[in-house]
């Protein structure tokens, strides 16, 4: 066994040493990308159920890189929160976004991703209450997007992060609802206005492995708390039929719109809102 596991280890650490080196490539092209506007922002609509009509779109980030092509958030997201980047892209994607959205229609909405390390920066507040300023957006048509993580570190400081920004009329909502822990008593102990369920809840509506109750019983603790519910990643029409029974207020996925350059949101709403 100890031959084996010697073994196993000499065929690993080659591997490792070339996952070290491409991670730092990586880093490297990333830090150059910022500067040589290698970054992009899609948006991905919003569906509100009630009026039948898109409220608002996504703001999601978009890397292309060189040579790799097309690289994930998902990678490259927490390799910019490694290496100190993550504050800059992040106003970086904040201006981008409200620029774009403040030549919409005045009833679209905007939402915005706010990594946990961005969140907690000193900044943030400044940086939002700037590119408000700059863009002549109203602060009512901003949504930050934070996940449960925010929320672990620093309770106090949170809170009153989160009341500076509802200072300038900007919402914020927990993003990928139920796959962190405690969720329940953050619901209870910060001022959300938005639960976004998280796509793995939603790709099994219909399941019999509970997954239906879990979803009711969300969308029924946001309702009484006064939040609006979102479910996202609906792909679907069984998925969308589900939501719509339970009285979910918006929904969000492939079945309406792939996340789409800026260029191609007059098409978007041209589609689902016919103007
Ligand atoms: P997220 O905030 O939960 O965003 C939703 C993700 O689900 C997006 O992936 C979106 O393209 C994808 N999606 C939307 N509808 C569907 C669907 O019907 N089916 C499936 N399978 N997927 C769907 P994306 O754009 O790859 O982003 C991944 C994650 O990266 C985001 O998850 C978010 O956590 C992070 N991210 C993206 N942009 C930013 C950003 O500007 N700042 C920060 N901090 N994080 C970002
Ligand atoms: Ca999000
Ligand atoms: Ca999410
Ligand atoms: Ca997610």
């Amino acid at each position: 066994a100890k031959a084996e596991a010697r073994g196993a280890f000499r065929f690993f650490e080659p591997e490792m040493d070339a996952r070290i080196q491409a991670k730092r490539l990586l880093e490297r092209d990333l830090r150059d990308a910022l500067a040589a506007g290698a970054f992009n922002v899609h948006y991905q609509p919003i569906y509100d159920l009630a009026t039948e009509r898109v409220c608002g779109f996504e703001a999601l980030l978009r890397w292309f890189h060189p040579v790799r092509g097309p690289v994930s958030p998902a990678e490259f997201i927490p390799l910019a929160e490694e290496i100190g980047l993550i504050v800059p892209l992040g106003e970086w994607v904040l201006r981008r976004a409200c620029e774009e959205a403040s030549r919409w229609p005045a009833d679209l909405k905007i939402a915005v991703n706010v990594s946990a390390v961005q969140f907690t920066s000193a900044s943030l507040v400044t940086a939002v209450r700037e590119t408000l300023r700059a863009t002549g957006l109203s602060g009512h048509r901003l949504e930050l997007e934070i996940t449960e993580s925010v929320l672990v570190g620093n309770p106090g400081a949170t809170t009153a992060i989160l009341h500076s920004l509802k200072g300038l009329g900007v919402r914020v909502s927990m993003d990928d609802f139920g796959t962190g822990y405690s969720s329940l008593s953050y619901l209870r102990s910060f001022p959300f206005d938005k639960i976004k369920i998280d796509q793995s809840f939603v790709r099994h509506l219909g399941e019999p492995d509970g997954t239906d109750f879990i979803v009711r019983a969300v969308i029924g603790l946001g309702g009484s708390l006064g939040m609006t519910v979102t479910a996202e990643g609906v792909e679907t029409d069984a998925q969308l039929a589900r939501l719509r029974a339970e009285g979910c207020d918006e929904v969000q996925g492939y079945l309406f719109s792939r996340p789409v350059p800026a260029s191609d949101v007059a098409g978007v709403l041209e589609r689902w809102n016919g103007t």
